[in-house]
């Protein structure tokens, strides 16, 4: 078989060097392979075909405000938003993009005045995504400037402050922390999705950002979307999709259309495997498990803990407190309505006992300070803490991969402290 290559992403999956015990495991991206299992299981029903002849236009419904969004899938990402309530999308603009990767980027240019005499600041909490301020910087943009950690940041005058939630690398539900005036806030909500967080009210923030990468798993498909409050923002984000791309391919939205239709009729008329986020909360459960007892026995790390105090307001609204509504309606979260919080425990609701996030959040116990460098020695690459604006101890690991590949990572990372001590 021929191998194309690729010529700037290192492989996102592993890589077989040899025999097994050769085997780079590569979780450094949080490329979402997991999913395949269960598309493969839902076959045709995913399937389209697109004729030659058909979408060739650069439009898709020109007389709207985002005259490249397929209506199609318009209609589908409201239906899923409505099924699992996790935003609302009443007088919302939708905005798609090539990822919202594409989205983020939107998002700084309509939020950034032409006529500032500086650079907007652009902030959000450590640890931070790690390619927020790659991308906020790698064309050195008059507009906007990345400015760092929210939580020591005190320039004056406007900025914006990107919220995670729950959030990528350390999975912890997030608000905003930036205790000035002045700020616009973005919510990126990748990872707003039952098998990943328990969904006990409907997001309803000024600007959210969503994607297919971590949703439904289909990162390749390069398909995110926005839901915008204010018709301005939403205006400016068109067009700078409309000058960077202009548009956003119309195969992809089609295809995304139908995943997000197979997912919805999946809550409605589970198979075997369940709804896709029974499939993928069931897995991931699994796989902390067994992530969990690997670190207590190589005894050399250790992982978040949440506990159901820590775990945010979020979980709070299960057993509604006197006095949380209010604190949930003014941090921009709608309480769900009766007839979706008796959705609760339902197949789109999977019942969680805890928290399973896309990535773990690995910490080396002293005296060993670089992590990264010390799990790369024992084939497993990661991605330093230091990405993320913190302290090279701590390194984000995949949890998405495929079986095979995490569990020869779980295996290794058992007996790692054999080898170390081989090693010494
Ligand atoms: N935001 C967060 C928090 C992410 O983790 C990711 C994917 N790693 C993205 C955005 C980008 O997603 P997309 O593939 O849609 O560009």
């Amino acid at each position: 078989a021929t191998q194309r290559a690729r010529p700037s992403m290192p492989s996102s999956s592993s890589t077989v060097d040899g025999d097994g015990g050769d085997t780079i495991i590569n979780l450094d991206h949080g490329d979402p392979t997991m999913y395949e299992r269960f598309w493969q299981q839902a076959g045709d029903k995913s399937t389209i075909v697109i004729p030659g002849w058909q979408s060739m236009s650069y439009f898709s419904d020109a007389g709207s405000l985002c005259w490249f969004l397929e209506p199609e899938f318009a209609k589908e990402i409201i239906r899923l938003h409505k099924t699992v309530g996790n935003a609302v999308t009443e007088d919302r603009y939708i905005v798609v993009g090539t990822g919202s990767t594409q989205l983020y980027q939107a998002v700084l240019y309509a939020l950034s005045p032409q006529d500032a005499v500086e650079p907007r600041s652009v902030v959000s909490a450590a640890p931070y995504y790690s390619s927020y301020p790659l991308i906020t910087d790698c064309l050195k943009s008059g507009l906007y400037k990345w400015a760092g950690d929210a939580r020591s940041f005190n320039k004056e005058g406007p900025f914006i402050e990107l919220v995670t939630s729950p959030n990528n690398p350390d999975g912890y539900v997030r608000q905003s922390v930036v205790n000035k005036s002045g700020g616009i806030l973005v919510h990126d909500l990748a990872y707003y999705w039952p098998q990943y967080t328990p969904i006990a009210s409907a997001a309803n923030h000024d600007i959210m950002l969503f994607t297919v990468s971590k949703s439904t798993g289909h990162a390749g498909m390069r398909i995110g979307w926005a839901l915008v409050k204010d018709v301005e923002v939403a205006k400016k984000m068109v067009k700078f999709v409309e000058l960077n791309t202009i548009g956003v391919s119309k195969d992809s939205q089609l295809r995304a259309a139908k995943v997000l239709q197979v997912v919805i009729h999946s809550c409605q008329y589970p198979t075997s495997l369940g709804s896709l986020f029974d499939f993928a909360a069931h897995l991931m459960e699994e796989r902390w498990k067994l992530l969990r007892a690997a670190v207590r026995q190589s005894g050399l790390f250790t992982l978040p803990e949440f506990s159901p105090g820590s775990c945010s307001f979020l979980n709070r609204s299960f057993a509604p407190q006197p006095g949380a509504l209010s604190s949930l309606t003014r941090s921009g979260v709608r309480p769900l309505s009766s007839s979706a919080a008796g959705r609760l425990g339902s197949t789109c609701h999977p019942v969680r006992k805890g928290i399973s996030l896309a990535f773990a959040w690995l910490k080396c116990q002293e005296p060993m300070e670089d992590c990264e460098g010390f799990l790369r020695s024992n084939k497993i690459i990661t991605r330093s803490g230091k990405h993320f604006g913190v302290s090279p101890q701590y390194v984000r690991i995949s949890m998405l991969d495929r079986d095979e590949n995490f569990h020869i990572f779980v295996e290794r990372l058992s007996t790692i402290h054999l080898r170390q001590s081989v090693q010494v």
